[in-house]
């Protein structure tokens, strides 16, 4: 979430302020720890017949359905 920002005492050359917008997690734009990239999630199952977020571009698990 960008906005822009006027300068004001705390930040005296104003410019764009980057915050942390609350995104569900399955809209959230991730970087995947493997290929360092921002990339999009795929569900898939594991052998364990678990459910986990993968990487689209590399297929690195990146985190586990609790
Ligand atoms: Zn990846």
């Amino acid at each position: 979430m960008k906005r822009h920002a006027k300068p004001t005492q705390s930040n005296p050359q104003g410019g764009i302020l980057v915050k942390e917008a609350p995104l569900s997690s399955a809209k959230a734009m991730l970087v995947c720890p493997a290929c360092d990239k921002p990339t999009r999630i795929k569900k898939s199952a594991l052998a364990s017949g678990k459910m986990a977020r993968t990487c689209k571009k590399c297929g690195e698990v990146i985190d586990k359905d609790k």
